[in-house]
């Protein structure tokens, strides 16, 4: 026998217990991204890797050392595997105009890969759901945007997911800010690590979101972004800040928050619960006005988020109100001369009309199959046996409650079940 092959690491088989709880997340967040208007779109897992150089950054975690990349023989591509959604959801835009009679909000759901080291909450293929909104300029839709999470995570039965906010201006703003970052940090240098070091002349805002204690001290008494802003991206800021307020949505300042990839401006947010440990970012969003023209498009302001859907799961799995997955209406037992002919076509023609009917297959005793007809959790077992072939009718008996047990005529079966059904239900 030759060694059984494993899943790669830091990509997980999701087995079907647990697939219940995703696939009713799932659809409280599809559902909830469409009645807030945001329409469905579907980009390829695959992209030209130049796409993420040019959208995430190439100083970013992402793009030094986290893409799966590789170079396509056949056609001499230089291809990745996408490790987030905006970059393409700007390229679809801007590929089909999608803008061109008006603005756009979008949303999209599927896997994201990055080699990451894998950790709870933290794996190499994860799930995402994104939001994007594409030509609205002002603060109105990055509120929208947030206050639509508030009121999503009530809806999953989550509690205490917190908002964390901060605004990183313009990129004028941020490049007179950076000067004086980086004379500020060259001036303590000696008390940088090995990554603030490079990272101070490579990409010095993300210095100030450094894990490091002697870092974080040092960063402490940096200059702040914030004394930087100008008028237009102070006014955009309070009145966002204004329909959060409005909208009872509390959140805190964070003037160190500045997100990992390099497309952001003025608004950047971040949802986190203290209930998952170091991987606490649920959900993590911001402004990008400069993306569209940064991918060749026409200059677009956009804003959106992405939230972790393992990190929803688990946390919903942690809260105990997961809901059930759904059970059958009935179970199909079967035995004797011309029994599963009758059983079969009974099945397919009670599946038809829209019950949930699961049929016994490979056999086995009377009492092995009732058996399995109780364990499956089915209202009510259907009984087909050598005497209901010969009379034209079914036994169907009840599991759950009363133990009843009835013959109905093969003729009227249909409506008899959905009766019997709907009785025992009540
Ligand atoms: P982190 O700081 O945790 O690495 P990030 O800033 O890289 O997060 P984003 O690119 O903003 O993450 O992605 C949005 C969300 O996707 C995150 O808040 C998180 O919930 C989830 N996420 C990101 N990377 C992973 C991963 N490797 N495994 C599972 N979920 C992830
Ligand atoms: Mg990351």
């Amino acid at each position: 026998m030759s060694a059984a092959l494993q899943a790669i690491r830091g990509m997980n088989d999701v087995l079907p217990d647990d697939m219940a709880l995703w696939r009713s997340f799932g659809a409280i967040v599809e559902a909830w991204l469409e009645r807030c208007g945001y329409r469905a779109i579907r980009m390829p897992l695959v992209e030209n890797t130049a796409l993420f150089r040019r959208a995430i950054g190439e100083a970013t975690d992402i793009v030094e050392k986290e893409m799966y990349s590789w170079r396509d023989e056949l056609n001499a591509e230089e291809l990745t595997l996408r490790p987030e959604g905006t970059a393409s959801c700007v390229r679809a835009a801007i590929e089909h105009s999608l803008i061109y009679d008006g603005p756009k909000r979008l949303w999209y759901g599927g896997p994201m890969y990055r080699h990451e080291r894998p950790q709870k909450g933290r794996y190499r293929e994860f799930y995402q759901y994104g939001a994007e909104a594409f030509g609205y300029a002002g603060p109105d839709v990055d509120a929208e945007l947030i206050v639509m999470c508030a009121r999503l995570w009530p809806e999953l039965g989550l509690q205490g997911i917190r908002l964390e906010l901060n605004t990183i201006g313009s990129a004028e703003e941020r490049a007179r800010h950076r000067t004086d970052l980086v004379k500020y940090l060259e001036a303590n240098e000696a008390k940088l690590d090995a990554d603030a070091k490079r990272r101070l002349h490579t990409n010095p805002l993300r210095v100030l979101d450094s894990k490091t204690p002697m870092v974080q001290e040092v960063v402490a008494k940096a200059p702040l972004l914030m004394a930087y802003l100008g008028a237009d991206s102070l006014a955009h800021f309070e009145g966002l800040k204004k329909l959060l307020s409005a909208a009872g949505v509390e959140f805190t300042l964070n003037a160190r928050l500045v997100r990992g990839l390099d497309y952001y401006n003025l608004t950047v947010f971040e949802w986190i619960s203290d209930a998952l440990g170091a991987q606490g970012t649920v959900c993590g969003g911001g402004r990008y006005d400069g993306l569209f023209a940064q991918l060749g498009g026409k200059s677009t302001p956009g804003v959106g988020f992405a939230m972790g859907c393992e990190r929803l799961v688990a946390l919903m799995k942690d809260s105990g109100k997961a809901p059930a997955a759904r059970k059958p209406d009935a179970y199909v037992v079967h035995q004797g001369e011309g029994a599963l002919e009758v059983a079969f076509t009974l099945a397919d023609a009670l599946r038809s009309a829209g019950h949930a009917v699961v049929l016994n297959a490979g056999g086995g005793s009377f009492k092995s199959q009732m058996k399995k007809a109780d364990a499956s959790g089915a209202t009510l077992a259907l009984i087909v046996g050598e005497d209901e072939v010969r009379a034209g009718e079914i036994s169907v008996k009840a599991l759950r409650s009363t133990g009843e047990q009835r013959r109905i005529g093969r003729q009227s079966m249909i409506e008899e079940f959905a009766a019997t059904l709907q009785r025992i239900k009540a």
